[in-house]
């Protein structure tokens, strides 16, 4: 069976079909500037295909870039199935499942009125996976579909961890409380990672998902347990534009200061502060590095301190909260490709048995071990692969597994 697998934004939308038996991609790309004009990528992973590099089609709704996603599915010179009866399902990433989602769901009524109660949530996200859902329900109303919820494998952290002290009524009133984000991606790469530590019993993972936005998560016995993310992909690190964790009095005092309203305050925090703030420079670690190593960028460098040593602080915290740790996992756009960023927050861990091997950490591998052989430690690069994780869950409802 082929599962389209759907990571819909507000004017953007990713896709990628897949065969769900074989675990095969077959093709892959991106619908953006939907609304405001039109730009697609369609990039089919069959020999002799040919990738449609980022044309102009006119796109004013999801509706239209699903259609256009589609077409090019079942093009018959470059498309990768002979026609739409091959789509067996399709799988729709949601951001925030709220208290409501501790599983993948298959969409239905029920389950679209709990996705819209969590949006109070998740306003930035929820809102545009629905318009995903719904431009594949117009598209093709006979597929089944499945939400996978970000929020859904941190539902097993304990009360002390995702509770927040303030008054309990605004957690049982108000659903205020820690979910935790990157969910889909923290339950690939620790079970991947236990599968390298050849599924012991008993494991203590750290994962540590560092893109654009980063999460850490401490998983025990492959569940999560805790999570550096809150109720929104605001806290934790800082991120290429999000502050992560800061005294909420900040809001309070800038506010006084200029004028500005929460919303604002929020959107400052969320779109300019983080490493970008930091540098004055860019959001993205590559021109960070590019910046400090071949200019001399005082602030790129010193944000990029601030980065590793937030996650160095959240890794002791993590080890203490589990008592110990067997593997650190490095994953996601910086994870995956920064072998400096690795050494350099791991640097000074080797009190708690963490020894990065420098030959390793710099070899390219979708998996590898980069912690010495004598590290108590082990230090893995594992490539996240959410979209597999997605089809898999979309899979097994669908069969009923
Ligand atoms: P993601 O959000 O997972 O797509 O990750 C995006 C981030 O990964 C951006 O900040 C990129 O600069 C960073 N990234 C991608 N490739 C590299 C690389 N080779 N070295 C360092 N950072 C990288």
């Amino acid at each position: 069976m082929k599962i389209l697998v759907i990571n819909a934004g507000s004017s953007s939308l990713k896709y990628q079909l897949i065969d769900a038996e074989s675990e095969t991609l077959l093709a892959k790309g991106v619908c953006e500037r939907i609304g405001i004009g039109g730009k697609f990528t369609y990039k089919p992973q069959l020999e002799g295909k040919q990738q449609v590099k980022a044309v102009d089609v006119l796109m004013p709704t999801h509706n239209e870039a699903i259609q256009t996603v589609l077409d090019a599915l079942v093009d018959p010179v470059n498309g990768v199935i002979s026609s739409m009866d091959e789509i067996g399902a399709v799988g729709h990433r949601v951001v925030h499942g709220g208290k409501k989602f501790g599983e993948s769901c298959l969409i239905d009524d029920m389950c679209i009125a709990a996705i819209k109660e969590c949006i109070p949530l998740g306003p930035l996200h929820n809102p545009a996976n629905l318009m995903g859902i719904e431009a594949c329900t117009k598209c093709m109303p006979d597929k089944p579909q499945v939400a996978v919820f970000d929020t859904a494998f941190h539902q097993t952290m304990p009360p002390k961890a995702y509770l927040y002290a303030i008054p309990y009524e605004y957690y049982e009133n108000d659903d205020v409380r820690r979910y935790g984000f990157h969910g889909t991606s923290h339950k690939y790469v620790s079970g991947r990672c236990i599968d390298l530590l050849g599924n012991p019993e008993h494991s203590k993972i750290i994962c540590c998902h560092l893109g654009n936005g980063s999460s850490l998560s401490a998983c025990v016995d492959g569940k999560s347990i805790d999570t550096t993310m809150g109720l929104s992909p605001l806290a934790g690190l800082p991120m290429g534009t999000r502050s992560g964790d800061i005294d909420p009095t900040i809001l309070e005092y800038l506010s006084d200061r200029y004028g500005y309203s929460l919303k604002e305050m929020i959107e400052i925090l969320n779109k300019k502060s983080g490493v970008l703030a930091l540098s004055e420079v860019s959001s993205d670690f590559r021109d960070l590095e590019d910046a400090s190593w071949h200019h001399g960028n005082e602030r790129a460098q010193l944000a990029l301190d601030k980065f590793h040593y937030e996650v160095r602080k959240y890794i002791g915290a993590y080890a203490a909260a589990m008592g110990g740790v067997d593997a650190i996992v490095f994953t996601a756009g910086v994870g995956e490709n920064g072998p400096e960023t690795r050494a350099a927050i791991c640097e000074g861990l080797d009190f708690m048995g963490v020894k990065i091997c420098e030959k390793r950490n710099f070899e390219r591998a979708d998996e590898h071990l980069i912690s010495t052989d004598d590290s108590k430690v082990k230090v893995f690069v594992i490539a996240t692969n959410e979209e597999l994780m997605i089809a898999r869950d979309t899979y097994r409802l669908v069969t009923r597994r």
